[in-house]
């Protein structure tokens, strides 16, 4: 059973020029311990979804689905108020540029305190003798070592401007699984980060997700760097989810042309001389939300366009993947120049 299953998740914005419909009847399912990468170029809405799936309250954002179960109960079922309290207890969120997340105004040993779990009364007697041991202090120290931070004293005393960009990264993600979350959510964690840097974060990652079996949903355009530690991902453009599959069968055999672009475009950084035997890596632009064609959105951009493509393609079920192309790509495609 999917511990968060999502069915035709919708996130439309309120703008001077009208409703604009930006994430379009997203599906996500993820199980427990599993990581799921979230890849697509910028202004595709991947960042809308994960603030779909936190709820965040935003005046001008209009969220609905079909379905959102978490720990299979019915999201849909609740008052807003229960919804939101029981999304806060289970996902964590960890947003884009964590310097700017985290208060510049406060030592980080304060905010680290602020977002340790208050105990509950059926926890209270298995983990007194842990509460008279362990002071909030030696909690903040064991979650910054658990994050990789040797010199607790003087992260702690610090302030968020003292800090390299992987501390920080690294604080904000002790502080993320700080209340035991079933699921973290991250955006962009491994932006602007050196390449060491990078590799630590999602070493540090995946060690939270098999250990303690947490299921992580990351966004990243980094594709090159998260090939190797996500089991699952879902390329986004234009507000869609077009192709989502395990990791295997998304980077041998891509079925819509938008992915193995993006593969192509990575297997080209990863040995320049690949550049000489594949397509040309996409041209053309992303679509403007004001005005999305009623066919395939990614049909201007689209060397495999037909006329068909002036329908919306509906998802088709492969074996091991999903995707939304009226001419899906053969086995071996990503390696011919046909
Ligand atoms: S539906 Fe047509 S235009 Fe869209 S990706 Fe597939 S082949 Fe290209």
């Amino acid at each position: 059973m999917a511990l968060l299953d999502i069915r035709n998740l919708t996130v439309k914005i309120k703008t001077s020029e009208g409703i604009l419909t930006i994430v379009d009847k997203v599906s996500l399912t993820i199980n427990p311990g599993k990581i799921l990468a979230l890849a697509g170029a910028s202004g595709s809405g991947k960042s809308l979804v994960m603030q779909a799936i936190m709820m965040l309250r935003r005046d001008n954002v209009i969220y609905s689905a079909d379905r959102f179960k978490l720990d299979d109960k019915d999201l849909l079922k609740l008052s807003s108020h229960q919804r939101r309290k029981i999304i806060g207890e289970n996902i964590s969120f960890i947003m884009q540029e964590p310097k700017r997340s985290l208060d510049p105004s406060l030592k980080i040993k304060t905010q680290i305190y602020e977002v340790m779990p208050k105990i509950k009364w059926y926890r209270f007697f298995t983990r007194i003798k842990n509460l008279i041991k362990n002071t909030k202090r030696q909690t903040a120290i064991a979650l910054l070592h658990r994050s990789g931070i040797k010199d607790h004293s003087r992260i702690l005393n610090s302030y968020p401007s003292q800090l390299s960009d992987v501390e920080c990264q690294k604080v904000m993600i002790a502080m993320a699984v700080a209340s035991e979350p079933k699921i973290l959510l991250l955006d962009e964690p491994i932006v602007n980060l050196e390449i060491a840097s990078r590799f630590q974060v999602l070493k540090l990652l995946d060690k939270y997700s098999k250990n303690d079996e947490t299921s992580i949903i990351i966004i990243s355009n980094d594709i090159a760097s998260i090939y190797n530690f996500a089991d699952e991902f879902a390329f986004m453009y234009a507000g869609q989810i077009v192709e989502r599959g395990t990791r295997e069968q998304i980077f041998k055999n891509p079925r819509h042309p938008y992915t193995a672009s993006l593969i192509r475009s990575m297997m080209e950084m990863n040995n320049p001389d690949n550049a000489k035997k594949f397509i040309p890596v996409l041209t053309g632009k992303h679509p403007d939300y004001k005005h999305m064609p009623i066919g395939c959105r990614f049909g201007a951009r689209c060397r495999y366009a037909k006329r068909r493509c002036n329908n919306m393609p509906e998802i088709t079920m492969g074996k091991n993947s999903q995707y939304r192309c009226h001419f899906p790509l053969p086995d071996g495609a990503l390696y011919s120049d046909d």
